[in-house]
């Protein structure tokens, strides 16, 4: 069965609310500006089986306009684990389509590991297998850069991914990186836009969920002027 558009973003939209990701309240966001919804995707990724849920969907996005990464570079740290699941995602779909041996799943058949292992190690099984990177702001930096000994090879084909795209600044600083590097930016890829359309880059751009959330000035919020006060997420307990 294909899913369409409308089941996706109501199917992902189900797993954020479930998990808290997606609240409805009054929040002060830390733009400044007020909203009565809240997004905030890395509680999502606390479970490992949503998180695989959503990349197994964005993959079949990205297949339908035929992107094929070799590495998955994400914005640390609000893609972190994100772009884990997404290169994973990449990987099983990879394997079901060449039939290429697993590793996934050898505690279940030890007699197999050993073959399987020797097999994976090969450069050549290596070189073919889609990576998972995050980029970082480090030493106070606003601009990011990949380290930890991490390199892209000239002309590797890279998706970058966040979780919430709400300007599309940070992916489109790490796409500039990728290209500085020497490597391709082929996509850009989140669960949700919220950007209202705003977010444009040079490359395709693709998400599970497009969300236009309102958001006021303090001294126009509606949700002020009915009394109640703005609770800044992340702050409290809950
Ligand atoms: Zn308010």
């Amino acid at each position: 069965m294909v899913l369409t558009s409308t089941t996706i973003e109501s199917t992902v939209g189900d797993v954020l609310k479930a998990v808290g990701a997606w609240r409805t309240g009054h929040f002060l966001l830390t733009s400044g500006l007020h909203s009565d919804q809240y997004m905030q995707c890395q509680r999502v990724m606390q479970y490992p089986q949503f998180g695989d849920l959503l990349a197994d969907l964005l993959v079949e996005k990205l297949a339908e306009i035929n992107v094929k990464p070799e590495v998955v570079v994400g914005p640390a740290l609000g893609a972190v684990h994100w772009e884990v699941f997404v290169a994973s995602a990449l990987e099983r779909k990879a394997l079901l389509e060449n039939s290429r041996s697993s590793l996934a799943g050898l505690l279940q058949r030890p007699e197999d590991t050993y073959k399987a292992v020797e097999q994976a190690i090969r450069p050549e099984s290596i070189n073919s297998m889609v990576k998972a990177v995050f980029a970082e702001r480090a030493g106070g930096s606003d601009e990011f850069s990949i380290r930890r000994g991490i390199e892209l090879d000239p002309g590797t084909k890279v998706l970058v991914v966040e979780d919430v795209t709400t300007t599309g600044g940070s992916a489109k600083k790490v796409v500039e990186l990728i290209s500085s590097l020497g490597a391709k930016p082929i996509a850009v890829a989140a669960i949700v836009d919220r950007s209202g359309g705003k977010a444009q880059f040079d490359v395709p751009f693709v998400s599970l969920l497009k969300l236009n959330l309102a958001t006021f000035q303090p001294e126009e919020c509606p949700l002020c002027k009915s009394g109640s006060s703005a609770e800044k997420p992340g702050s409290s307990k809950k």
